[in-house]
């Protein structure tokens, strides 16, 4: 019976790690998304189950108390949160991660110490690297929450010799963990490796800034599961070391997605202080601002809909902001009742986060087979009568594949100026993100529908009803 626990409680974690994996490939389709969140967290039920019935659990009121406040607070933010707030949301729950993992170790190197046991070479390297990767994800995560929650300038932080200091942390930690491994019983310099860690994650964070801090924060959610990783490697814990390893491969291929979508390298984000000037939203490039647009209301938008064969609708952040995605449901719905054929062109990274626009569309039941990658619907722009824009500027900005000078050149967009017309909702001629003007609204073949995107929707799918 006594050899039984353990072995079943290895089984147990082998059959959660199983479960967590096909939850992962379940989500990588909107179909199976779903789904796969709830095959994901049954795993961690068990995941959890087995671990309270580990003999080392010792102290249940504890957890039960740390379940109930944790869960308390959990429920009141995710019901509180936008979804445009989304990226700091998980900034916050990476730091958080990436905190208890260091704690983890530091609660291993006391015990330890107390025990006068001596400690493993194994586990005190686990413990050098746990402190280092959790807490520059506590401290990194919690500045970039910050940033991006206007508590502290978003734009990057850069001084002089900036380089040179962080080498220096990164020296003094290597130097501090070299000792430690040497005459582990140190507490003084344990401390001081604990600190430059701490210190370490906040240099990191601060020379980013703008439109690349949400990839900064999908970096820290991998470093969170490499940081769970190591903490599985102190305390010995096959279950940690399998999950946290799934959170750091998964969170690293998402940063290189989004990288990719924005046509930025890892490096680059990293080191070349992007969001200065370019995201402050108030720069335009050149020359365009003087030329004018084209106005429309939502009478003469409702006949162009309504009688056109075929349309593509393009979601942007403006539609998150605005929630005016049921609406956009209803509109196309109504034109489907009309015989017009609707389509929806997906960007990867329209509105703040990845997945944002697949996960409004789905709220309001959109049905996926009508969701078409960027990839596949650009080919199809051609024979569309109308694209409709909503809420949407960089993903369709022309000067992606144009302008050299932009900062978005090379960013991969949606290219819906190969639309025969195309409707642009947005409440005036503010720029996106990237903070550059657009010339897809100077263009002919665009008009523009002034007014925010759940008005102007809904106000087009009510003369759309009257043709
Ligand atoms: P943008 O941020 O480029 O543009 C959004 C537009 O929506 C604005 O021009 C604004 O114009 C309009 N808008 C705002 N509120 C409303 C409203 N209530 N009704 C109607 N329109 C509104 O959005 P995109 O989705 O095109 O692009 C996303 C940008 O975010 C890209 O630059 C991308 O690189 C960046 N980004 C995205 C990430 C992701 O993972 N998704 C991560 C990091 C960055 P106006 O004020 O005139 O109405």
């Amino acid at each position: 019976m006594s050899d039984f626990l353990p072995t079943g409680i290895q089984l147990t974690y082998l059959v959660a790690a199983s479960l967590f994996i096909l939850g992962l490939k379940k989500l990588g389709s909107p179909a199976t998304a779903r789904n796969g969140n709830i095959v994901a967290a049954v795993g961690m039920l068990l995941a959890i189950v087995a671990t309270m019935l580990d003999q080392h659990v010792l102290n249940y009121e504890m957890i039960l108390l740390g379940l109930a406040i944790g869960s308390g607070i959990g429920a009141i933010v995710a019901y509180k949160v936008q979804m445009t707030e989304m990226p700091q949301m998980v900034g916050l729950l990476n730091g958080l991660g990436g905190a208890a993992s260091a704690l983890v170790a530091v609660a291993e190197f006391w015990r330890l110490l107390d025990s006068s046991q001596p400690i493993p070479l194994d586990v005190n390297i686990s413990i050098l690297l746990d402190v280092l990767i959790g807490g520059i994800t506590f401290t990194g995560s919690f500045l970039a929450f910050a940033k991006l929650q206007g508590l502290i300038s978003g734009s990057p932080i850069t001084f002089p010799f900036q380089q040179p200091f962080n080498l220096l942390l990164l020296g003094a930690y290597i130097v501090g963990s070299a000792y430690l491994i040497i005459t582990p019983d140190s507490l003084p310099i344990f401390l001081g490796v604990v600190g430059v860690s701490l210190v370490l994650g906040v240099m990191f964070v601060i020379p980013i800034g703008g439109g690349d801090m949400p990839v900064v924060i999908s970096l820290l959610n991998s470093l969170s599961g490499v940081a769970a990783a190591a903490a599985g490697f102190v305390v010995m814990n096959n279950m940690l070391i399998i999950a946290g390893a799934l959170v750091g491969a998964s969170g690293l291929i998402l940063t290189e997605i989004m990288c990719k979508a924005m046509n930025r390298s890892l490096f680059s984000v990293l080191f070349s202080a992007f969001g200065t000037g370019s995201s402050s939203g108030a720069a335009a490039s050149g020359g365009a601002t003087e030329q004018s647009v084209r106005s429309i209301d939502p009478e003469e938008g409702a006949m162009m809909l309504g009688y056109a064969r075929s349309v593509v609708i393009v979601p942007g952040y403006g539609m998150a902001v605005a929630q005016a995605q049921h609406s956009v449901r209803e509109l196309s719905d109504q034109l489907e009742k009309m015989g017009v054929d609707v389509k929806y062109a997906i960007h990867p990274v329209a509105g703040r986060m990845p997945g944002h626009m697949n996960v409004l569309l789905a709220e309001a039941n959109v049905p996926y087979t009508q969701l078409y990658d960027m990839d596949d619907i650009n080919p199809q722009f051609d024979q569309a009568d109308v694209a409709l824009v909503i809420g949407a500027n960089d993903v369709v900005n022309p000067a992606a594949r144009s302008d050299t000078s932009s900062p978005i050149y090379g960013m991969p967009i949606l290219e819906v100026d190969r639309a025969k017309q195309t409707i642009v909702i947005k409440r005036g001629m503010s720029t996106g993100f990237a903070g550059v003007d657009n010339e897809l609204f100077y263009k002919d073949k665009t008009t523009m529908l002034f007014g925010s995107a759940k008005d102007m929707v809904a106000k087009l799918v009510s003369e759309v009803k009257q043709l």
